[in-house]
């Protein structure tokens, strides 16, 4: 994409009101609009990361057995009844409205209750188990606190996975196999380094639930982490469990996080309250046996931000980064010798499928090199009055060295097909 084409600009400052650090530079770089506090809207820049973390989320969820789905986020107030979970001291984030006619429908801030009505018209016996339908939609919650900026929003997309299975023995093994997805999942964004397997309360059915919690200084969770396994244990439950679940060391180091994702035993909970039964192999009817699945794929991305950026900027993960490469012109294209190879390399690389924001603006050296270290694309590729002819000027995002290389050697960098 030519940068004289993107609408959006990098700016100086961000909001006065604005505290958390992803939000200030996702602003400042164009990649996110704040409409007010906890509400964000997301610009061609911020887009394509998201895009890019719902990718990944959506292969590594298809490798499992996932089907996509695309649930209403206006509710049914009927259903969410029938679980005692349209009663605000039981769930105090509902954002309600009422229909013309004065009825009361809610905006949903999860999917549990009217996916598992729906599966009524969809399961009726053993033989239609089981069955992984995931979704990814925008959660309304009422957030008490919004400071974290895309971290915790009122209104954030989720990924959202359910599990529908005959019972425990054949939903334990696809919980496993969620498990071993999302640590996929975080190592392909570029956080999974950070990112634990944190043991948590697992409400009235299973021991334990499992989030998967990124080590963070902005995080406002805690955690306890076993430095010998590399799991943690939540702050809620580390008063009873107080050795590692799994070697039994009890050294801990206290760690602030970010939750990313969890993972959820709900067990006939949903199913008992909504009707959703099968026939089993000897006629008998039973409870689906469920679990739910989540990950913020907009927490993720400020995550990341947060885990990648130094004073200049962000440094976007290459699996994430809203372009491969920024190709700076600093000719003017067009109008000269250097401008006429920088479009040709832009040409080349578009050619060869890799993703280039091109700045073609007519503006100073200082201005687009800050631009770019703002904006955090992967490497950048310089071409100027004074690069030799079939050279570029290449530096990477994350270090100060600027190398000088053909223009062949540099696409081969890319590992193309
Ligand atoms: P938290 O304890 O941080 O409020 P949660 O337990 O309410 O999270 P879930 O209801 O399980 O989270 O939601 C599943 C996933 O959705 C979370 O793991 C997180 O990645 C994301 N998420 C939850 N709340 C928000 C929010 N307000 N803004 C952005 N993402 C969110
Ligand atoms: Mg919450």
């Amino acid at each position: 994409m030519k940068q004289s084409f993107l609408f959006t600009k990098t700016r100086r400052d961000a909001p006065k009101d604005e505290v958390s650090q992803n939000a200030k530079l996702l602003i400042r770089a164009g990649f996110i609009h704040k409409e007010m506090a906890g509400v964000y809207s997301y610009l061609p820049l911020g887009f394509r990361v998201l895009n890019k973390i719902i990718g990944i989320i959506r292969e590594e969820i298809n490798a499992i057995g996932g089907q996509e789905l695309f649930l209403s986020a206006l509710q049914d107030k009927a259903v969410w009844e029938k679980t005692g979970r349209w009663d605000e001291r039981a769930v105090d984030s509902w954002f309600k409205t009422e229909l013309k006619g004065g009825a009361e429908t809610g905006l949903a801030f999860t999917h549990e209750e009217p996916l598992t009505a729906l599966m009524r018209d969809h399961i009726s016996s053993y033989k239609d188990l089981p069955k992984y339908p995931y979704q990814f939609q925008v959660k309304f919650r009422n957030e008490l606190r919004a400071r974290s900026g895309i971290i915790r929003g009122r209104e954030f997309l989720m990924k959202d996975l359910y599990s529908f299975s005959k019972n425990e023995a054949e939903h334990m093994p696809f919980y496993e196999q969620v498990k071993k997805a999302y640590h996929a999942i975080f190592k392909r964004i570029g956080i999974g380094e950070k990112t634990v397997l944190t043991f948590a309360s697992g409400g009235s059915f299973s021991k334990y639930s499992h989030e998967f919690q990124t080590i963070c200084a902005a995080g406002e969770d805690a955690i306890h982490l076993c430095e010998k396994c590399r799991i943690a244990v939540n702050d809620e439950i580390i008063t009873e469990q107080t050795a590692c679940p799994q070697c039994g060391n009890a050294q801990f180091a206290r760690e602030k996080a970010v939750e990313v994702g969890n993972i959820f035993t709900l067990g006939t909970r949903f199913s008992d309250a909504l009707g959703l039964q099968y026939r089993d192999e000897t006629g008998k009817e039973m409870s689906v046996f469920m679990g739910s699945y989540g990950i913020g794929p907009g927490r993720t991305m400020g995550v990341a931000v947060e885990l990648f950026s130094d004073e200049k900027g962000i440094v976007w993960p290459e699996s994430i980064a809203p372009f491969s490469v920024h190709l700076v012109s600093l000719a003017g294209a067009g109008k000269s010798k250097a401008g006429k190879d920088a479009d040709a390399l832009y040409e080349k690389l578009q050619k060869a499928g890799i993703e280039t924001l091109y700045d073609d603006r007519d503006a100073r050296a200082g201005e687009k090199f800050a631009d770019a270290d703002l904006i955090g694309i992967p490497f950048r590729a310089v071409i100027s009055e004074k690069t030799p002819a079939g050279k570029v000027e290449i530096k990477k995002r994350t270090s100060d060295t600027v190398r000088i290389v053909s223009v062949n050697e540099f696409l081969k960098t890319f590992h193309l097909p």
